[in-house]
């Protein structure tokens, strides 16, 4: 037991969310330990991402997801910037067959003050996209990309720089109350802290139930599958074409992304993973592939949704149709042009009653604070939901 020691924070994982809350409270002198279970951070959700720097145009106002991530991309500018970090602020073109929503969008860009936003017709479109099939959408000046996995590389350097220390290959499997204190372990140590922040991802209701919490949500994880446009055609696309997600489905609808790397993403199919970092069909857990489908949230969201998600399993396994799929935004892109790219598994919390949860979640224990939901755009808005955590457990 390295009871020796005692931090004021312990942290269980090192992804961008646990970093950026680690910066946070370093800020205040405090002295912060991260466990993480892997050999490097961003291993999971944080580096296999679509690195886009969202505006905060799509959610409800005064929401957690709304508030944090506009809060969020200017602080991630800040620190960008600081840190010489390279990205792409240049927009993208949101666009839906239902008009209504995209002026419904428009209006909510005006109460949030964000400027520049326009709908764009007709040529006025084309002269952003001359590739694309879109006669009308939104632009969203302020929508930008970056690789999310060199921000949280570069948070871990700044964390270390400032004495904050990170420990791999340490999952964590026990957490107990000690005196006045956490006594959080894995299977080779035992650590032992003033508090507790869970930010495990994938992982974040298990490591509450050792805790003691009794969530009344279970991450789910779906796995958002990608391609990319081979070199000779990525000059089909300038930025970034998004369609309208509906907060309802697990599905976030094909979009298409021009990387930080100049490569155009494109995707997701998102179907329901084996295994909780199921990244391809061949992962399969048997113990967390039955928790999942046994659960009765799982069970009614399934029940509500399984057309849609047969339609998005045969995406996945056919590549015909997905390439159908892509032509609705962009023309002129065929089976061949289309090379697989890392797959990514979203965090989803699902509740009993077979809701996804909309908004971050945040629940809090004796001497902890667990994050139970935050899944995109939490990369955007990770330094502010490090400095709402900060804020609430240095009260
Ligand atoms: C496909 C995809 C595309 C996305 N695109 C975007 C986007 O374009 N823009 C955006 O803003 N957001 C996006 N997101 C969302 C964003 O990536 C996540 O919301 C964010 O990375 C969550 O960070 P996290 O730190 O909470 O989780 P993670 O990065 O998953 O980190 C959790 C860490 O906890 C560790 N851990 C788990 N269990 C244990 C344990 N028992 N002991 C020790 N360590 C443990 C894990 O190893 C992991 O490193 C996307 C997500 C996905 C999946």
């Amino acid at each position: 037991m390295r009871s020796s020691k005692k931090y004021d924070y312990v942290i269980v994982g090192g992804g961008i969310v646990g970093l950026s809350t680690a910066l946070k409270l370093q800020e205040a002198n405090k002295k912060v330990l991260i466990l993480e279970k892997e050999k490097a951070v961003g291993t999971h959700q944080s580096g296999r991402n679509s690195g886009v720097l969202h505006s905060g145009i799509y959610y409800k106002p005064n929401s957690f997801k709304s508030n944090l991530c506009i809060r969020g991309r200017e602080l991630m500018l800040e620190f960008l910037n600081t840190q010489k970090i390279p990205y792409r602020l240049e927009g993208k073109i949101v666009v839906d067959e239902n008009l209504e929503k995209i002026d419904s969008l428009y209006e909510r860009s005006k109460s949030l003050e964000m400027t520049g936003v326009e709908i764009l017709k007709n040529s006025a479109l084309t002269d952003k996209e001359p590739n694309s099939k879109i006669l009308q959408g939104l632009f969203v000046p302020q929508a930008g990309v970056v690789d999310y996995k060199a921000v949280t590389e570069k948070m871990a350097a700044v964390f270390k720089k400032n004495n904050g220390e990170i420990d791999y290959f340490q999952e964590i499997v026990d957490i107990a109350d000690g005196q006045d204190s956490k006594l959080v372990s894995s299977k080779k140590e035992t650590f032992r802290g003033d508090f507790l922040i869970n930010c495990a991802g994938l992982f974040s209701d298990k490591i509450s139930k050792l805790d003691g919490l009794n969530p009344k949500v279970k991450i789910i994880p779906f796995r958002g599958e990608y391609y990319e446009i081979v070199n000779e055609k990525s000059h089909l696309l300038n930025n970034m074409i998004y369609p309208i997600a509906d907060p309802n489905l697990p599905f976030l609808g094909i979009h298409l992304t021009k990387t930080i790397d100049g490569r155009i993403e494109v995707g997701p199919n998102a179907v329901l993973a084996f295994s909780r970092e199921g990244y391809s069909w061949g992962n399969f857990n048997l113990v967390q592939t039955i928790e999942t489908i046994t659960y009765k949230g799982m069970l009614r969201l399934g029940s509500k949704y399984f057309k849609t998600g047969i339609d998005e399993m045969y995406r996945s396994l056919n590549k015909s149709a997905f390439v159908k799929e892509v032509n609705k935004l962009l023309p002129g892109i065929q089976k061949e042009d289309l090379l697989p790219r890392p797959a990514g598994v979203r965090a989803q919390a699902v509740s009993e009653t077979g809701e996804l949860l909309d908004d971050f979640l945040f629940e809090e224990g004796d001497r902890s604070l667990h994050v139970l939901n935050a899944p995109s755009p939490a990369a955007t808005a990770s330094l502010a939901i490090g400095e709402y955590i900060a804020s609430k457990v240095l009260n």
